[in-house]
């Protein structure tokens, strides 16, 4: 005996460096998980998704696509990132796909993504205030009041990465002499530690002193940006999502130190390391996609639906 399989919902999280891809099914189970390298020129990119997304559903019934890409998405759902998504930046994403596989398709920044999939089931459940910073190729942030994500006037997220902080100088292609990003990035963890910072991380680990001490500037460095978000979004929780948060061990003591020099009104919200690991941002925008795709829920993001029918 045989049915139809049940439907599946896919989450895509749209990296500067690589691609992750979930496809969740009814019960939120993550059944497949797939990693590719992210398309950098613009003749694979659509085609390199669809592959992706049709690899991750394995053939059942896909209900709705959601993609959490880096760096700024506009009100239309436009990726706006030459910078890191050249490939995929300024051009039709969400309706090329949500036509193509004939579900709804929904896209948003993947530090709201990471946020949502805290939020929903991992290190940010219950919290009423959250804050999730993503240290991966840039520093992305989100904070989400009520599990709702904090908009501006334009529809867009924080740009949080692109503060001006105090540092060594580091120039930033948003103009900036430095910016946190620069400092705080798991790029610039990569640059600090000698690129191995596996292999640093294990002598840290192994209490080697040196080893130790580039981990602990590290967070010194994460602090001195994310102090200045506990003072305008005064979180009850920080979780820490993207490639640098399996170090908070490490460079957590670093990070507390340089938020306990923070202003006398600044929270102290607990920080913690994201539960989802490297899939927060994938299983987020699945969350979302599901959301959004239920007619009832109020409309945060832009949602594509396909023009016709969904093909059995
Ligand atoms: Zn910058």
């Amino acid at each position: 005996m045989s049915g139809p399989l049940p439907g599946v919902t896919v989450g895509v999280d749209l990296g500067g460096t690589g691609t992750r891809i979930i496809a969740l099914d009814g019960d939120g189970v993550v059944l497949h998980q797939l990693s590719s390298p992210t398309p950098t020129s613009p003749a694979q990119a659509i085609s390199g998704l669809i592959g992706a997304i049709t690899a991750a559903a394995a053939g059942r019934q896909l209900r709705a696509v959601g993609i959490g890409a880096s760096g700024p998405v506009d009100p239309l759902g436009i990726i706006r990132n030459t910078e890191t998504l050249p490939a995929f930046s300024g051009i039709q994403v969400a309706p090329v796909i949500s036509e193509r596989f004939g579900a709804p398709c929904v896209i948003d920044n993947d530090a709201v993504a990471a946020a949502v999939g805290e939020h929903a089931c991992g290190a940010g459940r219950g919290s009423a205030g959250l804050l999730v910073i993503t240290l991966g190729t840039g520093v992305g942030a989100a904070a989400l009041t009520g599990g709702r994500p904090f908009r501006g006037a334009d529809g867009g997220h924080p740009e949080a990465g692109h503060i001006p902080i105090t540092g060594p100088p580091s120039p930033c292609y948003c103009g900036l002499p430095t910016c946190w990003e620069q400092l705080a990035s798991r790029t610039a963890l990569d640059q600090l530690t000698g690129k191995d910072t596996e292999a640093l991380a294990r002598k840290a680990r192994a209490r080697d002193v040196a080893a130790a001490g580039v981990f602990d500037t590290y967070g010194e460095r994460v602090g001195t940006g994310l102090v200045i978000l506990l003072a305008i979004f005064r979180p009850d929780r920080v979780v820490i999502a993207g490639g640098a948060a399996r170090f908070l061990d490490l460079f957590g003591h670093g990070l507390h130190r340089s938020l306990d020099r923070g202003p006398k009104y600044t929270p102290k919200p607990t920080v913690a390391a994201a539960e989802l690991g490297n899939l927060s941002g994938a299983i987020g925008a699945a969350v979302m996609a599901r959301e959004q795709a239920t007619p009832s829920s109020e409309a945060h993001t832009t949602m594509h639906r396909p023009s016709s029918p969904a093909a059995r």
